[in-house]
């Protein structure tokens, strides 16, 4: 009876321990495939679980088990990567909303929508691309700029911080990242002329610790002192304009224990007009890596100095081991696949990774820099000999600037050595306007329209060697790829606009399994095992930026049905 009592006593205890999500278990979330615990399935972001229960030979057995929708009147694009701990899935909609789900069933636990004033300015649709968990707590951001932290277990909101104001164009859509204890977050606006900073906050109560603006000029901060300017003002920005400098850090980052250092890529400067700000104009387009304990940019990388074509370099900086050593690799939306050294930001390889790139006709590995193509820069409306000063000379640039890749995370296999990059085939015509800033409002000085470049396809999901930039295989898609994807140790998973999650071989990229969702994924699959089930969940709904900015591309996709569900798959017997 007492031997009873004492071990049921041990299993309430570790059952409790487990239901803190600790900064341990979020350390090692990549290496325990029974739990998903942050965005990028472990913080270095590579997507890969060593599961292999589906596999090539078993991949037709797999079968859905439930599937949860989001409901409501308003769907639009759904890009969130579920959670899954402790028996339960926290995913993020559109909207600013959060549900929680018994992972097993998918039967709703409780969901919060969070209350959006009118007048949100989020510049590519109402999405959230997802949560993260520590300690009790579920933590999300919001399109008005705030972050909720809820109690996983009750749904009830514990803490809520303003990031800053939504009316200036302040938003936020990312995934907030959790390291060494601190809960780490961008922010969204760049189209609005606001300035990029990353943010450490105590995840338990919201309070800030650090900030860090990723413009030059400006002032961070350290438990509320002053922690020294960003960069050297006035260096590679003239006059004021790194005050509304944009930069945005608004794909969250990730985290390497090894290096100690938080990898954000930041958005393009402001405005679009590249003549109004000559100069490099740091730390815009760049991946910057911040130490996570004193909130200082200890290496930082542009790859598109003096943007003129909103190439964004958000893109995830994924850390993995090439020869020997820690390196980073990044397939950036201006075409270019980079290789840095994850400890120094050294740039040891680059290489186009999309089949037409005009803006640059390689990079220079001893210098880091860009050839650029000069006559392939939008033209100044006031350049001499321009005749008409409201618009400069118009150029057809590629990628397009909704990139060779844009919010959609690859994934990298340790096993094949592989990076799985969803990859878009597209230009634009884009000239530039004169423009001055206005709070609140659009800050491009350009005009553009999107061109698909092929008849067959736009989008192309491609296994990319990092040594070599060879292809070793790619699946062709029509519409443009907009979800992430998702590795284990034979497999590979994508979902297309066309509404099926794919699945493909990791080795020969031959397509072995699909299913159809009922509307577009625009989202990165995950999987987990619980008991004896490996299970894969995606998220499915329609949306993001392609619809609304599309411009020839969107009218070829407007067939496309809106959605918001989550599946979740596992093998019958
Ligand atoms: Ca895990
Ligand atoms: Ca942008």
């Amino acid at each position: 009876m007492k031997r009873k009592l004492l071990s049921i006593l041990v299993m309430a205890a570790t059952a409790h321990a487990g239901a803190q999500v600790t900064n341990a278990m979020i350390g090692a979330d990549a290496t325990t495939p029974n739990d998903v615990l942050s965005w990028g399935m472990g913080t270095q972001g590579q997507r890969y679980s060593p599961l292999s229960d589906i596999n090539p030979k078993t991949i037709s057995r797999l079968v859905p088990v439930w599937s949860m929708s989001f409901g409501g009147e308003k769907q639009r694009g759904q890009e969130s990567q579920p959670l899954v701990h402790n028996g339960k899935m926290f995913v993020t909609a559109s909207y600013s909303r959060i549900f929680a789900l018994d992972a097993k069933t998918g039967a709703k636990l409780w969901k919060y929508e969070h209350r959006l004033p009118e007048g949100i300015m989020p510049c590519c649709d109402v999405v959230n691309r997802g949560a993260a968990l520590y300690d009790n707590l579920v933590i999300f951001g919001t399109l008005d700029a705030q972050l909720v932290a809820l109690d996983q277990t009750t749904g009830k909101v514990v803490w809520r911080e303003k990031i800053d104001d939504y009316s200036a164009g302040y938003s936020y859509t990312a995934a907030p990242l959790i390291a060494e204890g601190l809960l780490i977050t961008g922010l969204s606006g760049g189209e609005f002329g606001v300035v990029g900073r990353v943010e450490a906050r105590d995840p338990k109560t919201g309070k800030m610790v650090w900030s860090r603006p990723v413009v030059e000029g400006h002032m961070g901060f350290l438990n509320g002192k002053e922690n020294g300017i960003t960069g050297t003002t006035n260096a590679s920005w003239p006059g004021e304009t790194w005050k509304t400098g944009g930069a945005t850090p608004w794909l969250g980052g990730t985290y390497d224990a090894k290096t100690g250092l938080a990898y954000f890529g930041t958005g393009n400067p402001g405005p679009w007009n590249s003549h109004v700000r000559k100069g490099d104009n740091l730390y815009s387009a760049s991946t910057v890596a911040i130490d996570v304990k004193t909130g200082k940019i200890v290496w930082s990388y542009q790859s598109t100095p003096n943007d003129a074509w909103d190439y964004d370099g958000v893109n995830e900086f994924i850390t993995f081991d090439m020869d020997g050593k820690r390196m980073g690799a990044k397939a950036d939306r201006n075409g270019f696949f980079y290789v840095n050294d994850a400890t120094t930001g050294k740039l040891v390889n680059a290489f186009p990774f999309v089949k037409k790139v005009t803006w640059a006709s390689s990079i220079d590995l001893k210098t880091g820099r860009p050839n650029f193509v000069a006559e392939n820069r939008p033209g100044d409306p006031n350049a001499p000999g321009n005749d008409d000063a409201a618009k400069g000379k118009s150029v057809f640039s590629a990628p397009g600037f909704l990139g060779g890749k844009n919010q959609m995370p690859m994934a990298y296999s340790p096993t094949t050595g592989l990076f799985y990059v969803p990859t878009n085939e597209w230009g634009m015509d884009i000239w530039n306007e004169p423009i001055t800033y206005k709070k609140g409002a659009a800050f491009l000085g350009a005009g553009f329209t999107i061109k698909p470049l092929f008849e067959d396809h736009i989008g192309s999901l491609r296994a990319i060697d990092p040594k070599t930039g060879k292809v070793a295989w790619e699946v062709k898609n029509e519409a443009p790829l907009w979800g992430g994807v998702m590795t284990t140790a034979d497999l590979v998973f994508w979902g297309t606009p066309e509404g099926f999650l794919k699945a493909a071989d990791a080795k020969t990229g031959k397509v072995v399994w699909q299913f159809q969702t009922g509307s577009g994924v625009v989202a990165p699959p995950i999987t987990w095992k619980e008991g004896k089930d490996q299970y894969i969940s995606v998220v499915s709904g329609w949306g993001g930026a392609v619809p609304l900015w599309g411009g020839e591309v969107a009218k070829k996709v407007n067939l496309l049905e809106q959605g918001g569900s989550v599946w979740t798959f596992k093998l019958t017997k």
